[in-house]
C-alpha cells in the first residue's frame, strides 16, 4: 500500500509539472530567455507586497490579518491530496490561530522564477481571503477554481500566455465544472461581478484542510 501511495503521489507531481510546465530548473521552456529565481526571503516579502496590490486593484480582494510567507518546500500530504491537488507540492496555504488572532501562513518552494513564483502567490492569498471572509467554505471545488482563476490572469498579465493555457487545459481536467463555471460568469459578467458572484455562493466556515 505505501509503493502505492508513493507512485501516486510521483504521479501527481509529474503531471503537474507536465500541464503547467513548472519545474524547479531557472529556465523556463516557453520563453527563451532566463528570469531570476525567488530565493530569497527579502526579495519574496518584495513580491508580496506587489501582487497584494495586484489583487486588491484587479479583483477588490484584500486582506486584513497578516501573511507570514516562508519559501520552503510545503510538507508531501497523503496521496489522495497529491492526486486530487497535485500543485500542492508547489505551494499550500494554512491557516495559523495564535490565540484569537489569525496569521496567513504561506509555503512557496524556493527556486520558481519570479513571473511564476507570483502566480502561485496569487493563488495561495486567494485562500487566505476565502478563508478570512468565510467564502466557499463548503465548496472545495469552488475554492481551488477561484484561485485558479486569479492565478491563471496573473500569469496572463505577466506575458506568460502558453503557461496560461496550460493552467486552463490543466483545470479543465481537474476541477471541471467549478473551474468552467467561474470563466462563463466572468465572460458574461466580468471580474468584479464574478469576485461578488462567488462571494454569495457558499458561506460557512472553511474546513482546516485545504488545498495547495
Ligand atoms: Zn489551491
Amino acid at each position: 500500500m505505501q509503493v502505492v501511495a508513493k507512485v501516486l503521489t510521483v504521479l501527481g507531481q509529474t503531471l503537474e509539472r507536465v500541464l503547467t510546465g513548472r519545474s524547479e530548473f531557472r529556465f523556463t521552456t516557453s520563453e527563451f530567455h532566463q528570469t531570476p529565481a525567488v530565493n530569497d526571503p527579502i526579495q519574496a516579502r518584495m513580491v508580496l507586497k506587489e501582487v497584494q496590490s495586484e489583487l486588491e486593484q484587479g479583483f477588490g480582494l484584500s486582506l486584513q490579518e497578516p501573511v507570514l510567507l516562508n519559501l520552503e518546500r510545503p510538507p508531501v500530504r497523503g496521496w489522495k491530496a497529491a492526486v486530487a491537488t497535485p500543485e500542492a507540492h508547489i505551494g499550500r496555504y494554512v491557516p495559523r490561530w495564535l490565540g484569537e488572532r489569525r496569521v496567513h501562513r504561506i509555503m512557496i518552494v524556493p527556486g520558481l522564477d519570479r513571473p511564476r513564483f507570483r502566480a502561485v502567490l496569487a493563488h495561495e492569498l486567494v485562500h487566505a481571503w476565502q478563508a478570512e471572509q468565510g467564502v466557499l467554505g463548503r465548496s472545495r471545488g469552488l475554492r481551488e477554481g477561484m484561485a485558479r482563476w486569479v492565478e491563471y490572469h496573473v500569469l496572463l498579465r505577466a506575458g506568460r500566455h502558453a503557461e496560461a493555457r496550460r493552467l486552463l487545459g490543466l483545470r479543465r481536467f481537474l476541477l471541471g465544472r467549478s473551474w468552467r463555471s467561474i470563466l462563463d460568469h466572468e465572460r458574461r459578467h466580468g471580474r468584479q461581478a464574478t469576485v461578488d458572484w462567488l462571494r454569495t455562493l457558499d458561506g460557512g466556515t472553511p474546513g482546516d484542510s485545504r488545498g495547495g
